[in-house]
């Protein structure tokens, strides 16, 4: 399994959610927008994406 997380940096509104919401360290602040700083630790649980009510996150599993 392959897992890939886009961020749609023209959606994001800078809330953060998605940093707090993610357990695995996959996603950090730098800055004013979150990165994914350890895309090779995301265990696909969604908490990020839906926790964006922006919509500006979407996992992809290949
Ligand atoms: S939850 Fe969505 S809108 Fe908020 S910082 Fe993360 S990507 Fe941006
Ligand atoms: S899907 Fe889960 S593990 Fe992956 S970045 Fe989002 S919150 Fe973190």
């Amino acid at each position: 399994m392959t897992v890939r997380v886009e961020i749609d940096y023209d959606r994001c509104t800078g809330c953060k959610r998605c940093v707090r919401s993610c357990s695995y360290g996959v996603l950090e602040w730098l800055d004013d927008a979150p990165i994914v700083a350890n895309p090779h630790s995301c265990a696909a649980c969604l908490e990020c994406q839906k926790n964006c009510e922006a919509g500006a996150i979407t996992i992809k599993v290949t």
